[in-house]
C-alpha cells in the first residue's frame, strides 16, 4: 500500500523503538505526531525530522490520561488533517519479584502498558471509523506470549494487550477496513531497562546485554513498515521478532 503523506501518531516517541519508528516513517514520507511526556525530547526529534526534510509535530502526552490522548489526536488532525495510523508503543518494564511488593510499579505498568493502549486507541479510533480506513499497531512483547520470573506484572500487561489487539482486529478489521497489528519483540536496545529499581534484576539485564546482540529500535521500525506497506487486502496480525542470539 502507498504510505507517503499518511498521518501517524507514535506514542512513546521520546526514546527507543518509538523514536526510531518516528524517524523511519518520517523518512518514508509520513507525517508524524510524536507523543510522550518528555516534551524537550519530542521537540528535538521533531526538529531533526523537519531538518531532514520530513514532517513532524511534538505532542506532549501522558497516555494514562484519556483527555491527554484525545488532545494529542485532535491537535494532530488540526495540523495534518487526519490520523491514519496509531502506534501504541509507550510502555514500562520495571522488573521485580512479586514478593518485593513494589505495588506502585505494578500500578504504573497497568496504567501505561494497558490503560495507555486503551486510551490512545479510544482517542484515534472514531476518526479511523469515520474514514473507514486506518492501521493500529500495538507493541506487545515476547513477554505477552510466555512468562518469566521477575516479569509477572509486565507479562500480565503484555498478555492483556496482545489479547486486546487480536479481539480488536476481529471486530474492526472486517467492519471498518481498519488493519490491526501486534508486534512482539524479544530484547531490543533502548532505555527500557533503566527503570529497573531492583538491583539484582538490573544487574541481570546488564549482563544479558553483554552476552548477546540485542535488536535495535530500527529493526522494529522496519517490521512496522513491512506490515504498513502490505497490500490493503493483507493484515499482518502478529509479528514475533527475536534477536538471532536470544535462545529462550
Ligand atoms: P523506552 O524506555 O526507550 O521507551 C518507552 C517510551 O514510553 C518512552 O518514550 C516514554 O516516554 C514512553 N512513556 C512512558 N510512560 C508514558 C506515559 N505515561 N505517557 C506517554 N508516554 C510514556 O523503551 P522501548 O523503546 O524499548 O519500549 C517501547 C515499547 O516496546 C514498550 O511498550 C515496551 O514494553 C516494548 N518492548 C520493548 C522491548 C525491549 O527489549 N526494549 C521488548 C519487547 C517489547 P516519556 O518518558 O517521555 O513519557
Amino acid at each position: 500500500m502507498a504510505i507517503t503523506g499518511k498521518v501517524v501518531l507514535v506514542t512513546g516517541a521520546s526514546s527507543g523503538i518509538g523514536a526510531a519508528t518516528a524517524r523511519k516513517l518520517a523518512a518514508e514520507g509520513l507525517k508524524v505526531g510524536l507523543a510522550a511526556r518528555r516534551g524537550d525530547r519530542l521537540e528535538a526529534l521533531a526538529s531533526d525530522i523537519i531538518n531532514a526534510g520530513g514532517e513532524a509535530i511534538a505532542l506532549q502526552t501522558d497516555v494514562t490520561d484519556p483527555a491527554s490522548c484525545k488532545a494529542a489526536v485532535q491537535r494532530l488532525i488540526t495540523e495534518f488533517g487526519r490520523i491514519y495510523i496509531l502506534i501504541n508503543n509507550a510502555g514500562l518494564m520495571p522488573l521485580s519479584d512479586v514478593d518485593a511488593l513494589k505495588v506502585d510499579e505494578w500500578q504504573r505498568m497497568v496504567d501505561v502498558n494497558i490503560s495507555g493502549v486503551l486510551n490512545a486507541t479510544a482517542a484515534a479510533l472514531p476518526f479511523m471509523i469515520e474514514r473507514k480506513s486506518g492501521h493500529i499497531f500495538t507493541l506487545s512483547s515476547i513477554a505477552g506470549r510466555k512468562v518469566f520470573k521477575g516479569l509477572a506484572v509486565y507479562c500480565a500487561t503484555k498478555a492483556a494487550i496482545t489479547a486486546f489487539s487480536d479481539a480488536l482486529r476481529m471486530e474492526i478489521s472486517p467492519k471498518h477496513s481498519i488493519r490491526v497489528t501486534c508486534i512482539q519483540p524479544g530484547a531490543v536496545k533502548s532505555e527500557l531497562y533503566e527503570q529497573i529499581t531492583d538491583a539484582n534484576y538490573r544487574k541481570q539485564m546488564n549482563d544479558l546485554e553483554k552476552s548477546m546482540t540485542f535488536l535495535q529500535g530500527e529493526d522494529i521500525a522496519e517490521t512496522i513498515l513491512f506490515a504498513l506497506k502490505a497490500p490493503d487486502r493483507m493484515d499482518v496480525a502478529e509479528l514475533f521478532v527475536m534477536p538471532t542470539e536470544q535462545g529462550w
